[in-house]
Parts: structure tokens; sequence; C-alpha cells
């Protein structure tokens, strides 16, 4: 039987993460290790493994940086007492955040100083939303991870309400949520797209096309990277098994038995080599399986580093 590979036209590095890593990179060109960064720079288990064998290391907390060292922040954004923190320490930092996620950081902010009830729609205890929290004022931050949560807000209708999001929600549920917080309070204030990012959303609309002609569908990405996991359930919602995979060998090659037309996608933070690998790991068993792609609708979208940020990069 012939197989036929089909690779989702828009997958792996978005520009927010190109342009992480661009930082890291510049960093350690002009100053070697040790560099330290808080946190994943991006959650990819194949770019910290690649960067901690050039001798990158990576922290959860600033403790751990020692005085006069160079710390940059992830990608997933930093609350501003982590900046203070380091700026009391003297310790250089870059500030790596995709400048999509410090937009989201501008509207918390601004809803704080404005009194707004905060509705912060994500998931509890990734970074993303962790470093957004820290620009809301505490007494106005509300998380809310589903429609229940909705259901359980006890915010005075009278007072003004705002929500935000996450940048790599499911676009679907996450417009559940926003219909469900429209009708509990229909002076909510919030983007009509909510803040779900370009690539989160083109990534998940390639998978729903995969999904809609493919038996089973594989998604590259590791276990934290919030985007990948929601791409792998955007397929399984169309009733098509469904997997992720960190690196190709992850992968069961058994599971393709029977299947004429397998669909291949990564998160936004994944390598080509590990697209490729995989590709090349299923054309191992099926020497003559064929393999399609459409042009990516991301091909022009880049996020050109800020001069100051460039020169921070350079004299850190
Ligand atoms: S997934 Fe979106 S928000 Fe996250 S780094 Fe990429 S462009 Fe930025």
């Amino acid at each position: 039987m012939l197989m036929e590979i089909h690779v989702a036209h828009t997958q792996g590095f978005c520009a927010g993460v190109a342009y992480a890593l661009n930082i890291v990179d510049l960093t350690l060109k002009k100053f070697g290790v040790p560099l330290y960064v808080r946190h994943e720079i991006v959650h990819n288990t194949s770019v910290i493994e690649d960067y901690k064998s050039q001798g990158v290391i990576f922290i959860d907390e600033l403790d751990e940086v020692p005085d006069n060292s160079t710390v940059i922040f992830s990608a997933h954004g930093t609350a501003p007492h982590v900046f203070e923190e380091a700026k009391k320490r003297g310790l250089k930092y870059i500030d790596a955040t995709c400048p999509l996620v410090t937009k989201v950081h501008r509207y918390a902010d601004r809803f704080s100083q404005r009194n707004v009830q905060t509705v912060l729609i994500g998931h509890k205890g990734h970074q993303e939303l962790i470093g957004t929290s820290g620009y809301v004022r505490q007494d106005l931050l509300h998380i809310v991870q589903n429609v229940s949560d909705v259901d359980n807000l006890n915010i005075d209708p009278q007072k003004p309400v705002g929500f935000l999001t996450q940048t790599t929600l499911s676009v679907q549920e996450t417009g559940e949520i926003i219909s469900k917080l429209r009708e509990k309070y229909p002076h909510i204030e919030g983007a009509s797209k909510a803040d779900i990012c370009y690539a989160t959303t083109n990534r998940q609309n390639a998978v729903i096309e995969l999904a809609k002609v493919c038996d089973i569908v594989i998604i590259c990405g590791s276990p934290a990277s919030s985007n990948s996991n929601r791409l792998r359930e955007t397929a399984a919602k169309f009733d098509v098994p469904s997997y992720i995979i960190d690196f190709p060998n992850d992968f069961d090659i058994s599971l393709l038995k029977g299947k004429k037309r397998v669909g291949v996608s990564s998160g936004a933070s994944v390598p080509q080599k590990i697209v490729d690998g995989l590709i090349l790991r299923i054309q191992d068993k099926y020497p003559n399986a064929t393999v399609h792609q459409k042009d990516s609708v991301e091909k022009d979208i880049e996020f050109p580093l800020p001069k100051s940020l460039k020169e921070q990069c350079q004299t850190a």
C-alpha cells in the first residue's frame, strides 16, 4: 500500500521563538559561557539539550545566578518583581520575551492602572501565565482555565471587567470561555480574537486541514510545550488518533500499520531537524512513502531584534 506523508504547511519555529533564540545565540557568541537562562528559553528538549551542550546553564530562580553574571529571561515572559530582583543584585540581564507576550503584559498593566478586574485565561503553572499574572494587581486577578471556572467567578458585575489570554491556547476552547464570560459580564473588555497569537492560530488551522484527510496525526513537540499539546488535542477532536513526540525515535512506528495518510506537524519551538528525522524514520520503514506539503502562510513573518536589544546582547 502506498503511504502518503502530509506535512502541515505551517509548523515549526514561530517568529517569537526565532527572536528568543537569536538573543541567546548573539549573547553566547559575544560573551561565551557561563551564560545563565532563567527557565527553558523555549519549551523544547532538543533546543535545551543543544544549548546545554554549549555550556548554557538553565536555572529556575535568580538566587542560582552568581553575582556579576549575565542572565537571559525566557520567551514566555517574566514578572516585574524578577526584573527588580535582578536590578537589585546588579545582574546583567537580557529580556527575550516574545514581543506578542509583551503586548499582553502592557494590556495587563493598563487594566490594573484603571482598576479593571482582570480575568486571565490560561493554564495555571505555565510560565507565560505566571509571568503575565505578575503584571496584574493581585487584588484584581482572576485566573480561569475552563468554562466551569467562569461559572465560579465571583466578580461584582458593577465593576469594570476585562479579560486577557495566554497566547498558546486552543482557539476553539478559548472561544467558548470568552463567550461564557461575555454572557456573564456583557460589558467585559478584551481583544475580539483573544490574545492567542498568529503562530498558534496558523498551526492549529494547518492541523485541522491534516486531521480532515489523514488517518493518524503525529505532532513533534515537548511535553511542556503548551502550543504543541494544543495541536495534538486539535487533531484528536476530529477523532483521528493523535500523538505527540519529543524525538523521532519516540514514535512507535507500528502505529502506522494499515494507515494510508500520515499527518505530521510540530509546535512553534520545534527545530526542523526533528520533523525531518521523523519523516526519514517513516520512509525508512515505508520506502515508497511520498511527502506532500503546501507553502507556509508565514513565510515573511519575522520579529527583528530592536537595535537597543541587539546592542545589549553585545555589551551585556
Ligand atoms: S507561539 Fe506566539 S506568543 Fe509564543 S513565542 Fe511564538 S509568536 Fe510568540
